[in-house]
């Protein structure tokens, strides 16, 4: 076969390029119609206290469901949808119908209704608007801020000097704030002084091999103290086997989430869930 020369390498990638780039474009436009024609909806994953196994709180995780296929990951579709822009019409659609979700479990539960956690993404910390939308949403719910946690990253936090102030500005409407993916950011001990958080959502790959060596172990257990010390909730994220829960507990986890307590699940499925706590012993 003949050799490959540079002028072939550089055809070649940039048609890998103009393939991305329109299927990107595609992408978005159908993300667009999707958001029109109601085609997105949010699945709800418990969030438990240890060691009783209570619901306590949910994470509200967006799914696309296009008409006559199979349902897509929000890991395929948020970074086309950041890009596009379309990550704020479609974040307020989020914060709006978790709000909705949240008053409707209040109406029926109380103060035992769920608290609910948004995830908002770098794109959306970058929008002077985000504060006012999340405080028309709870306005229009009839919700008090203290039902809901925004979920930041580390990441999006650093994406530019205006989140950090759209974040002090979230916390200050009193909605909780959470580090989500805690530890895997590139300056985590640095935010903890400059980002008004109330919630550190531990990385799932701390929490795997909790049962694992003594450093894993050790690593866990200083990220939990940190949380305690400063004042803060610490949730363990990705708890998939019984063992795990047990040790974090063990470990000063007060808080946990993952496939061994439930999958996300619809709205609907949470009422059920809130009478029937998984014990660990
Ligand atoms: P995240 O915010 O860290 O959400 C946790 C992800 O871990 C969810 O995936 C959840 O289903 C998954 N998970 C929970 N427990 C376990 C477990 O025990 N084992 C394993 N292997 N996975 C577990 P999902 O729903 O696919 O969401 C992926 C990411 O997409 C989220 O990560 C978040 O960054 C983003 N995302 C989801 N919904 C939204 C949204 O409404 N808005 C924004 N901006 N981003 C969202
Ligand atoms: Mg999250
Ligand atoms: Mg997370
Ligand atoms: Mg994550």
């Amino acid at each position: 076969a003949a050799k490959y020369t540079g002028a072939d390498r550089a055809r070649e990638h940039s048609t890998a390029l103009d393939a991305t780039a329109a299927h990107h474009a595609e992408l978005a436009a159908a993300l667009r119609r999707g958001l029109d024609h109601g085609e997105f909806r949010l699945l709800y994953q418990p969030i438990v206290e240890l060691p009783g196994g209570v619901l306590t709180g949910v994470e509200a995780l967006v799914r696309w469901q296009p008409a006559d296929q199979p349902v897509v990951s929000p890991a395929e579709f948020i970074p086309v949808a950041e890009h596009s822009g379309l990550i704020l019409d479609l974040g307020a659609w989020i914060i709006d119908a978790a709000c909705a979700d949240a008053a409707s479990w209040q109406l029926r539960h109380g103060a035992n209704g769920p608290r609910v956690n948004i995830n908002v993404s770098a794109r959306q910390l970058l929008d002077p608007d985000l504060p006012g939308t999340v405080a028309e949403a709870l306005h229009r719910h009839g919700l008090t801020p203290d039902r809901i946690t925004i979920e930041i990253t580390e990441t999006a936090v650093f994406a530019g000097g205006a989140a950090l102030d759209t974040v002090r500005e979230l916390r200050e409407l009193g909605v909780g704030l959470a580090l989500d993916d805690f530890g895997t950011g590139h300056s985590s001990l640095t935010l903890l002084r400059t980002c008004p958080v109330t919630t550190l959502k531990v990385d799932k790959s701390f929490i795997d091999d909790v049962n694992g060596t003594a450093e894993q172990e050790a690593i866990a257990s200083s990220l939990s103290t940190i949380a305690a010390t400063l004042g803060l909730r610490a949730v363990a994220e990705g708890v998939e086997t019984r063992d795990q829960a047990e040790r974090l507990h063990a470990l000063g986890y007060r808080y946990a989430q993952g496939y061994f307590f439930a999958r996300p699940v619809p709205a609907a499925d949470i009422d059920a869930m809130l009478a029937a706590p998984v014990l660990l012993s």
